[in-house]
């Protein structure tokens, strides 16, 4: 089934430069959908302005029954605990352990209150730990994380997502600051999540052949225009 549909969707940050032009495409429920394409064609405009990071300039984003272009105060927060984000420079809180980190997800953008162990229930820490555990850095979990590699850093970004259980994860070139090996345990562990949990990722990738292994479907982008919307076997015949 289809979980969100974008719609005439078109950006410009000036009156010159259109980065979006009449996207359109459905977003299915479970699938890991990347979209490639070089650098400056959008990418990373598109993906924000499906959590409304980036104010769209005209266009409709329907998730569930609602066009979350037009939400507004508690709507918005809701959307967002539904719809998690990665990064590319992970954006993590340095100072602050892996597991205030990963609980910090719970807070959305309180960022105040961020590393105060005493605001979360037991059950929320005992959630944290199975996320944490889930992704393999439970031996870290009391580290700082600017002791962590790369890899572990995204894992941490990973689990800081899954703990606001959300429907949707967007991943804003989540590779592209990591080496071949830590890339690929990466790339293996959103592919779990979108098959064991069922959530929906969609990831910003500049590497064809790392998005034609683990994506269900592509989506090419070119100065602001979809070039292609199949499955990485279609791309394969040459298309
Ligand atoms: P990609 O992720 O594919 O590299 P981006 O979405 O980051 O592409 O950028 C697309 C285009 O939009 C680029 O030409 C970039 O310079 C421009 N751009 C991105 N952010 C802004 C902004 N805040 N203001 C003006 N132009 C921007
Ligand atoms: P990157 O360089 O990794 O792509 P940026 O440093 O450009 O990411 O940060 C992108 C934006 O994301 C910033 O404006 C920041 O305020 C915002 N941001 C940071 N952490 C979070 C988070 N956990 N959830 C949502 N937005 C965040």
């Amino acid at each position: 089934p289809v979980i969100m549909q974008v719609k005439n969707l078109h950006k410009n940050y000036t009156k010159d430069t259109k980065v979006l032009k009449d996207i359109n495409f459905d977003i299915r429920e479970g699938e890991l959908l990347s979209i490639i394409g070089p650098s400056g064609a959008g990418k990373s405009t598109l993906l924000r302005t499906i959590n409304r990071m980036i104010e769209p300039t005209s266009g409709e984003i329907i998730f569930g029954d609602e066009n979350i272009t037009k939400l507004k105060g508690k709507g918005l927060r809701k959307m967002r605990t539904d719809i998690g984000m990665i990064f590319q420079h992970y954006n993590l809180v340095d100072r602050l352990s892996v597991f205030e980190n990963v609980l910090h997800g719970l807070l959305g953008y309180k960022n105040s209150l961020q590393g105060i162990l005493s605001l979360y229930s037991e059950e929320e820490k005992e959630k944290a730990l199975e996320i944490i555990t889930e992704l393999g850095i439970e031996d870290h979990i009391y580290k700082r994380c600017d002791e962590l590699s790369g890899g572990q850093k995204q894992r941490v970004g990973i689990a800081r997502a899954l703990i606001q259980d959300p429907k949707i994860i967007l991943c804003d070139e989540p590779i592209a600051s990591l080496d071949p090996r830590a890339s690929m345990v990466i790339m293996e562990y959103l592919k779990r999540i979108s098959r064991e949990r069922g959530i929906t990722v969609i990831v910003n990738l500049h590497q064809v052949d790392v998005a034609k292994k683990y994506s269900d479907r592509m989506i090419g982008l070119n100065a602001g225009e979809i070039v292609f919307n199949d499955a990485p076997e279609v791309m394969d015949q040459g298309i």
